[in-house]
């Protein structure tokens, strides 16, 4: 049995702008309110774990014991069949560089890999999404989503973030960068582990 949540306001642990719109999009319906991290100062805690579970719950840990409120993490990426996986775990990093993170550099990178392992097309990949919902109490509650699709190049669309204007999810023959926000939030990861979460802790 899951612990339940009844509040009407909810931390998001995330400096993530992109994360932040999607997920206060996904909540308004319930008459959620959305604050983030970086709204009330938070640092951003280091991700020190090898796996999505282990940084979503390292991000909203630090949240619930710094504010005594429940707090909601999501930790994601993109996992590429013929990358063995990659960049996983490290997908924000593929966007790092001297001027800070740019994900047209974090996409150059994944499609010259690609090249240079000689991956046929098409080129198979899965966004993941662990959301961790935890309490100042040191309890939390852990889901996953995923969506599987494929990549593209060159870059196509211009809304979401992230890796979102070279990922085709299967079924469609658009980039969720070509798709509105209301769109993909109708299959995306992330929608899928929300979905869970409401279905064991929401009700
Ligand atoms: P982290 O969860 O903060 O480690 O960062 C995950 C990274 O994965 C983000 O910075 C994005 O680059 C990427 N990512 C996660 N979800 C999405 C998505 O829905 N669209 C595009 N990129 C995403």
């Amino acid at each position: 049995m899951s612990r339940k949540f009844s509040d009407t306001s909810l931390l998001f642990a995330t400096h993530n702008h992109g994360k932040l719109v999607e997920m206060r999009d996904l909540l308004r319906d319930r008459g959620i309110d959305v604050v983030s991290a970086a709204e009330k100062s938070l640092p951003e805690p280091q991700e020190t774990e090898s796996s999505f579970v282990g940084n979503a719950r390292i991000k909203a840990h630090a949240a619930a014991k710094a504010t005594g409120l429940v707090a909601l993490a999501d930790d994601s990426g993109l996992c590429v069949d013929a990358l063995h996986g990659a960049p996983g775990v490290y997908t924000a990093d593929w966007a790092e560089g001297p001027d800070g993170r740019d994900f047209d550099r974090a996409m150059t990178r994944t499609h010259g890999e690609l090249i240079e392992a000689g991956a046929k097309e098409p080129w198979s990949a899965e966004f993941v999404s662990v959301l961790v919902l935890a309490w100042p109490d040191g309890h939390d509650e852990v889901f996953e989503g995923n969506v599987t699709g494929r990549l593209v190049w060159p870059t196509r669309g211009q809304h979401g973030h992230g890796y979102d204007p070279m990922f085709v999810p299967d079924g469609a023959s658009i980039t969720f960068a070509e798709m509105s926000g209301v769109e993909k939030n109708k299959i995306s990861h992330r929608s899928r582990a929300l979905s869970a979460l409401i279905d064991a802790c929401f009700t």
